[in-house]
Parts: structure tokens; C-alpha cells; sequence
């Protein structure tokens, strides 16, 4: 329901110049007759030229995958930034948006910059600070790659390990008879 008139007026994704692009976005499930801030709509479609968003859903598959880089689960995601968005762009890379109430000042605003999220203006409302994030698939397989092999070395060492330790075993057996002839 549209806050102004309460009618079913129009989504906000309707109102930018790509309502493919963003009627999947959780802000594009608004409803308002007027834009309510203005620059939040100029900025939506100011992002999906610059970054050449396409007008493709991403799946949850990938939207979990990329959640996997960012070290976070749904619900982790959630709980840090109150809702994620997800774009697929022409150069075969996601773009993950995240816009959670906070301020640049805020320390968690820069953990975020540290954590390697890109400040871009505001896509959600003029009380939250936007960043974004640019990933792709073959870095989530390399992630999973390098755990692999990490198991691996981990299990290979647990062995060794077991293996000197029988060794050792063997030995105090050993001395212990020897002491006792
Ligand atoms: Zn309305």
C-alpha cells in the first residue's frame, strides 16, 4: 500500500528507468505515488549504468555462493545490514548491494571499507550509508579449492602425527623391556 494515498498506486521500481533491473530489489517493493527521496531513485539509475547492471534474477544458488565469499550466511546478512540485493553485470561478475542504517563516522561503517566494501550513494534512504561489493564465480570456486586443500593437509598431518606418535609408542615399549631385562 502506497503511504501517501493509500491505494496500490505504483512500485518504486516502476518509477526508475530500469524496473527490470530492480523489481526484484527488496526497495523496489515499495509503493508510493510521488518519489519520496528523489535522489535515491537518481542514484538507482545512475548505479545500473555505471555498473551495467543486467535485468537477470539472481538465483538463490549464487546469492549463497556470493554470501559464502563474503563470509556471511542469509541470516548473518541480514542481521548486519537488514536486506542484501544481487546484480548480475554485463562483464560476468555480482554485484552485492547492502545498505544498513549507520553512518559514515560509525565504526562498523569502517570495518565495512576495511572489510573491502565500496562506499556508493545512498540506494536505500538518506538515514542509510550503501556500499557495494563486485564478485564473481571462479572466485568461490578458488574459495573452495583452497579449503579443499587445506582438509586435505589438515587430514595428511593428523596422520603423521598418529604415525609418530605409535612410533614413539613402540620405542617406550621398547626401552621399557629393556630396562626391565
Ligand atoms: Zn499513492
Amino acid at each position: 500500500m502506497c503511504y501517501s494515498c493509500h491505494t496500490p498506486c505504483k512500485w518504486y521500481y516502476e518509477m526508475t528507468e530500469f524496473p527490470k533491473i530492480y523489481c526484484n530489489s527488496y526497495w523496489g517493493a515499495f509503493r508510493s505515488c510521488n518519489k519520496p527521496d528523489e535522489n535515491v531513485f537518481k542514484n538507482r539509475n545512475e548505479f545500473a549504468k555505471i555498473h551495467q547492471l543486467l535485468p537477470k534474477q539472481v538465483s538463490y544458488n549464487i546469492k549463497n555462493k556470493m554470501r559464502d565469499l563474503i563470509g556471511l550466511n542469509y541470516q548473518l546478512m541480514q542481521l548486519k545490514f537488514d536486506h542484501d540485493e544481487y546484480y548480475k553485470t554485463a562483464d560476468n561478475h555480482f554485484v552485492v548491494v547492502v545498505s544498513p542504517y549507520t553512518s559514515k563516522e560509525s565504526k562498523d561503517y569502517l570495518e565495512l571499507i576495511a572489510e573491502g566494501w565500496t562506499p556508493v550513494d545512498t540506494l536505500y534512504s538518506s538515514s542509510a550509508e550503501s556500499l557495494m561489493i563486485k564478485l564473481n564465480l571462479s572466485q568461490y570456486v578458488i574459495k573452495k579449492c583452497e579449503q579443499q586443500r587445506l582438509k586435505e593437509a589438515e587430514k595428511k598431518a593428523e596422520k603423521e602425527a598418529i604415525k609418530e606418535l605409535m612410533r614413539r609408542n613402540i620405542e617406550i615399549m621398547k626401552q621399557l623391556k629393556l630396562n626391565r631385562v
